[in-house]
């Protein structure tokens, strides 16, 4: 495809084109998309604040029309972006056709937020008087997303920034841009303005620092020390800072797990999507009772996924995203076999029918939490058990990291899972249910350092997509 800027409702790819490539067959390249010069980020923070009085004065029902009509766009072109997503991002087909109808309920749900955003009014403490507490937007709002959710990503920073009354420039990832530009083209045909949704795109490095000191606003997903940096670039100007970020999960299985679901939630939680979810698992915590039990099982889940290219209809873990990644997964796989850790299965690439990213999922025995392997950020589909004593032990692990996003547990003891929901510091909890797998209608996110500034999703958004407003009325003079 040829991949195309969208400023001020002009379609753009002058320019050097950077080419993607598929993850799954390297000698196919994707997309040729154009790279925003500053020059570009300026013209689009310009006309997505001169249309910003406009749009966010815009009758609530034509807004919730367009936002219905775009989610409905998406879901009856779930079968053409979902390809486009596995071909360029690498998940197997059915998960980027899950993504695109997952980006079509999150529009269709901010459709109804239009309408169903309140405000609040309140009696005064003087009399004669009334508070109204009202909800404006907080403006111009770039929206910074990751390659590893192409479209649910922009669409749930794009759907909230927009009911919510606010103009938006989007910057996906130049690693997979092609569902951006997909959900852009949606966007127009569903009748937005020109001007109030603005694409740019290629390294977000070339533009960020303009976007983050010239928005009001800066939603932003992505890997933590680049979170960092944006929230260090907004602090001179006070943009106003949304950072979701990595996570370093744990998976607690008790010695009261019931085997099947511990293993399923495990596995899915893990291996699902590659790895590459920043709520999915990547330290599996066993307490030494069901340990022996739960490995021997796992371990066969884990060697019966079939690794091949997204598109294979017999695929279950598709491709490692991009070279980088792959690097990055190799260089822990490495490191944690050099520290003494045992590799149970995978470790290795896998031969697939074309040329591309394959990794085989891998799990290590006899890890502690000291290891690197348990500590950084993988992103891969690589994780580690380690084996405590006791519940106590457990949750002391599962506390001893300092990214916070996910958490879970395997017990069918109610009193352990309610102290582990008391007890975990991570902005999730799952019980019985994989790490992974979050809903559009509650909110979503991690404490620092794996998110910063405010939940995502649900009505949980509008507080970083709105600005309060508190008005005192003296009704005797009226
Ligand atoms: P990344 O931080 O490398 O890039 C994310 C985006 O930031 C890209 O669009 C990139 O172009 C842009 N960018 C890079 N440098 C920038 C700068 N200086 N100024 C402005 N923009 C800049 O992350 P990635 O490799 O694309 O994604 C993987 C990471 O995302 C993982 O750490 C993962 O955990 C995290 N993630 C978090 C969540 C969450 O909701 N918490 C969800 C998905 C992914």
């Amino acid at each position: 495809m040829l991949g195309r800027q969208l400023i001020d409702g002009q379609w753009r790819s002058e320019g050097t084109l950077i080419p993607t490539v598929n993850p799954s067959d390297l000698d196919e390249i994707v997309g040729q998309y154009p790279q925003a010069s500053l020059a570009d980020a300026q013209e689009a923070l310009a006309v997505a604040r001169a249309q910003l009085p406009s749009w966010s004065r815009t009758n609530i029902q034509k807004r919730a029309d367009i936002l219905r009509k775009t989610g409905d766009l998406l879901l009856a072109r779930a079968n053409d972006v979902g390809t486009l997503l596995a071909r360029e991002e690498g998940k197997t087909l059915a998960e980027g056709i899950g993504e695109t109808v997952r980006a079509a309920q999150v529009f269709h749900y901010f459709a109804g937020e239009v309408l169903r955003h309140p405000g609040q009014w309140h009696d005064s403490l003087r009399d004669g008087h009334n508070v109204i507490v009202s909800y404006e937007p907080v403006g111009v709002v770039a929206a910074i997303t990751p390659w590893n959710f192409p479209i649910a990503i922009p669409a749930w920073k794009t759907a909230a920034a927009l009911a919510y009354g606010n103009t938006v420039i989007l910057k996906p990832s130049e690693f997979a841009p092609g569902c951006a530009v997909q959900l852009a083209e949606m966007l127009v045909e569903a009748g937005l303005p020109a001007g109030v949704f603005n694409l740019l795109l290629g390294n977000g490095r070339v533009i960020g620092q303009t976007l983050v000191e010239e928005a009001d606003a800066v939603t932003f997903t992505g890997a933590t020390p680049t979170g960092r940096h944006i929230l260090q670039m907004a602090a001179p100007a006070m943009t106003k800072v949304q950072l979701e970020l990595g996570g370093k999960n744990p998976f607690i299985v008790l010695d009261d797990a019931d085997l099947d679901v511990a293993v399923e939630a495990a596995a899915q939680g893990t291996w699902g999507q590659t790895g590459q979810r920043c709520t999915g698992s990547e330290r599996i915590i066993v307490t030494k009772g069901i340990h022996d039990a739960f490995v021997e099982r796992l371990i066969k889940a884990v060697d019966a996924f079939r690794v091949g290219h997204a598109l294979d209809s017999s695929t279950q873990i598709g491709p490692v995203a991009n070279l980088a990644q792959l690097e990055k997964n190799l260089g822990f796989i490495e490191r944690a076999r050099a520290s003494g850790a045992e590799v149970a299965v995978g470790g290795h690439l896998v031969e697939a029918r074309t040329r591309g990213h394959f990794l085989a999922p891998t799990l290590f025995l006899d890890t502690d939490n000291r290891m690197e392997l348990n500590r950084e950020e993988i992103f891969g589909p690589v994780a580690g058990i380690i084996k405590v004593e006791d519940f106590d032990e457990a949750i002391a692990v599962a506390g001893d990291c300092e990214l916070a996003l996910s958490s879970g547990i395997a017990t069918t003891s109610l009193r352990n899972a309610e102290r582990y929901r008391r007890e975990s510091t991570a902005g999730m909890v799952t019980v019985n249910a994989p790490t992974a797998g979050v809903e559009y209608h509650v909110p979503f996110g991690g404490r620092a350092p794996s998110g910063f500034g405010g939940r995502e999703q649900g009505s949980a958004s509008a507080e970083f997509f709105t600005e309060i407003k508190t008005t005192y009325i003296n009704h005797g003079v009226l």
